[in-house]
């Protein structure tokens, strides 16, 4: 069965296959992944960071949040071209939360698990953005 979705980009309809985003944004996401490639290849310097990227390279915000939570856009060399914590909004280094979230996010649970006899899970999930999600489930 076709499921439909909007897009994330241009909140389009488009038939959901793995990507959350519409055929055209897709091919235009390939485009600035290049010109960003391209960028990043002449610049050779690590303290770039996402202002200078969008003022050199045009590249609309969105397209690069999408491209480091895909995990496309590998943050590991460029220290300064960090992004946000989903959760405290502050600069990570990590696609979705920091570390300091994730600690208190596995935190949370050990307290839920004291408070409550309720075996609780932690199970990894993968989105559409393909990256991992964490989600408690209760076994009763
Ligand atoms: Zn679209
Ligand atoms: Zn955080």
């Amino acid at each position: 069965m076709q499921q439909l979705a909007n897009c994330r980009h241009c909140g389009g309809l488009f038939v959901k296959v793995h990507q959350p985003t519409c055929k055209k944004c897709q091919m235009e996401e390939e485009q600035w992944l290049k010109t960003i490639r391209t960028y990043l290849k002449e610049y050779e310097d690590t303290m770039v960071t996402q202002q200078m990227l969008m003022d050199n390279t045009k590249i609309p915000f969105k397209f690069l949040q999408s491209l480091i939570r895909s995990g496309r856009l590998k943050l590991s060399q460029f220290p300064h071209l960090e992004h946000f914590c989903e959760r405290c909004q502050k600069p990570t280094q990590e696609t979705r939360f920091c570390h300091s979230c994730v600690n208190e996010l596995n935190g949370e649970l050990s307290h839920y698990e004291e408070g409550k006899n309720d075996k609780v899970t932690l199970v990894r999930e993968q989105d559409d953005n393909q990256s991992l999600t964490y989600t408690l489930k209760k076994n009763r």
